[in-house]
């Protein structure tokens, strides 16, 4: 039986949701997650993965899963200081350090948790945490849960963070300051200006973390935001999912070996939940392998990309200011946003509503994610089926 004072909470919760067009529809795929999905039985062009690279679905990564859950079974069987370190893990975090270019690197389950557990393992109650405040969801509730003071600067406003950097330092205030931002803005596409906060971290001794989950396997010729702005040796933490471009599941840190040895002993998610599933491993291996060997994977997605925003713009759509294959285009309004999706859908193109609290009220957008998978004519499709829809509700 289910409580009163809960069922009140839930229906009544539910209700003003529904109310203000924020209930979170969830579609089921009966397909693969690939360039184009069935859902209900309708194939359509996607255009709402984070897929990057096509990767979810390329041969090479099942086989390494096929062979790797044959080999260690189907999950790991404890969480990794107990006995779920498997050679695998190791092997895949050699292969991200070296991709990314730092002397180690530690993977987590997911690259939430692993926002969670890198920021709570090292800025403490004492501390204080810059934040850009556009960042992730993980980042916001990693900072809450470290205890650090947490200090909002505004979107990629440099002349902000050197005041709040120079106030949080000069105030004698806090034992350490760090300078938190995503690699590239997941709702907005914008790139962090890493040379400028390279900058006013060096002057205000920041310690510095980026959050690459959009830049993984898409900057820097897939090494990511710092490799791209060749400051590998300048951020402290780097930060990425291995469930967006890399196709599988799981998130890590890259950094110093010191940083690493210190996750390993104080990173919460690391020591009390299971690790990743050997095929998961294996995978997310196999990608960083394709990724390396295989430049061409990230020229198309730009290619891909570019091409896909240009033929938007053509058709009359503002794409904001993106800098990367993420492409939103923004129309303000909740209910505008879910009916502009709804339509895109039953026309064969499937992009989601990206609304509050996912972006802030009143910035609501659809969010299209050309991938290195598209062939250029389900993308011209896709432009054609948003010009009929974007006619059709007045916004073009
Ligand atoms: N950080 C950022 C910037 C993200 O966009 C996401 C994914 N939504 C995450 C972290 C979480 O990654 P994961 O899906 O691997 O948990």
């Amino acid at each position: 039986m289910t409580s009163k004072v809960l069922t009140e909470f839930l229906e009544n919760g539910l209700g003003n949701l529904k109310e203000k067009g924020l209930l979170n529809t969830i579609d089921v795929l009966d397909s693969a997650n690939g360039p184009e999905i069935t859902v209900a039985g309708k194939k359509m062009i996607n255009l709402a993965s984070n897929n990057y690279l096509g990767f979810a679905t390329r041969p090479e990564l099942i086989q390494a899963t096929k062979e790797a859950t044959d080999k260690y079974g189907a999950g790991a069987g404890a969480v990794r200081t107990i006995n779920g370190t498997l050679d695998i893990h190791i092997e895949l975090e050699k292969t991200i350090a070296e991709f990314k270019g730092t002397e180690a690197a530690i993977a987590f389950q997911s690259g939430f948790n692993c926002n969670m557990g890198a920021i709570s393992a090292v800025m403490k109650k004492g501390d204080a945490i810059l934040s850009d405040e556009l960042n992730h969801a993980s980042i916001i509730d990693g900072c809450r849960l470290s205890g650090a003071k947490i200090i909002r600067v505004k979107h990629q406003d440099m002349a902000d963070l050197e005041a709040k950097a120079r106030e949080a330092t000069e105030s004698g205030e806090y034992n350490k300051v760090m300078y938190i931002t995503d690699g590239v803005f997941s709702m907005d596409g914008d790139i962090a200006k890493l040379p400028e906060i390279v900058e006013i971290a060096e002057k205000y001794n920041l310690i510095t973390y980026v959050d690459d989950a959009h830049g993984s396997g898409v900057m820097g010729g897939g090494a990511g935001t710092v490799k791209h702005f060749g400051l590998q040796d300048k951020i402290d933490f780097q930060i990425g999912t291995l469930s967006k471009a890399i196709g599988v599941v799981g998130g890590y840190v890259a950094g110093s070996k010191l940083l690493v040895d210190w996750l390993k002993s104080q990173g919460r998610p690391f020591l009390f939940s299971t690790s990743l599933t050997p095929g998961a491993a294996a995978a997310a291996k196999e990608a960083f392998v394709l990724m390396h060997d295989h430049p061409e994977y990230v020229e198309t997605l730009w290619d891909n990309a570019k091409y896909f925003k240009e033929e938007l713009q053509k058709a009359g759509f503002d794409t904001g200011v993106s800098e990367t294959p993420i492409t939103p285009v923004i129309l303000g309004d909740e209910a505008k946003t879910q009916e502009f999706s709804k339509k895109l859908i039953e026309n064969g193109v499937y992009v989601k509503p990206i609304v509050f609290p996912t972006v802030p009220l009143g910035t609501g957008r659809v969010r299209a994610m050309p991938t290195a998978a598209h062939t250029k004519e389900m993308l011209d499709q896709a432009v054609a089926v948003f010009a009929k829809v974007g006619k059709e509700i007045g916004l073009i």
